[in-house]
């Protein structure tokens, strides 16, 4: 099975490099958010030393964003979610625009992500023809019971079922009985204590 290396955004140009350039034996899927997303011009000192594909895109919302990244074909695969890009149509055409540089589709799939945002992106890579690769990490029991959704995740494959529409129904008795706490990712700090991006 092939491997996926996310570095979340934190080597520098020239480390994203040198480990593009490693990992080519090993051919791995790809390598994702290797630099700041927001320096694109990192990504140029990247593609310039490595064959390894490169994904990035998780916290890109609009299709400006994307511009140098697609035109210039920087990248491999573009990383939004359909929850964080203004939904199904807008990340449309940006499949569209990415397709015309053989960039795939990625989309972005953490269990933040809801039940909703999931069937909705399965949907989404049904209809597109550079499909890529859809991310998954499935959600709490509870979760689950709340959005009682259509689609399946078995041995790695996710199918959307055939319920109508995006085959997702909110129970919303059940969610009223759990109410909202509020959740925060974890701070991170460097061995000196100072506070760090994670
Ligand atoms: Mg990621």
């Amino acid at each position: 099975l092939p491997l996926l290396h996310d570095a979340h955004h934190r080597l520098t140009p020239i480390q994203a490099a040198r480990l593009g350039k490693d990992l080519e034996p090993y051919r791995p899927f790809w390598l994702e958010d290797c630099t700041p997303a927001e320096n694109q011009e990192a990504l140029r000192l990247v593609r310039r030393h490595t064959t390894t594909p490169l994904a990035i895109g998780e916290v890109l919302n609009t299709v400006y964003d994307y511009q140098a990244l697609i035109t210039e074909q920087l990248i491999d695969y573009v990383r939004s979610a359909v929850t964080h890009f203004g939904g199904v149509t807008p990340l449309r055409k940006l499949f569209d625009f990415a397709a015309q540089y053989q960039i795939k589709s990625a989309v972005h799939g953490p269990e933040d992500i809801s039940p909703v945002g999931m069937a909705a992106a399965v949907h989404l890579d049904l209809a597109v023809h550079n499909f890529g690769i859809q991310e998954y990490s499935g959600h709490t029991p509870l979760t689950e019971e709340v959005f009682r959704h259509a689609y399946t995740f078995t041995e790695g494959y996710l199918h959307p079922g055939d319920a109508p529409g995006i085959g997702v129904e909110l129970d919303e008795e059940l969610a009223a009985a759990h109410p909202y706490k509020a959740a925060y990712l974890p701070v991170n700090r460097l061995g000196d204590g100072t506070v760090h991006d994670w």
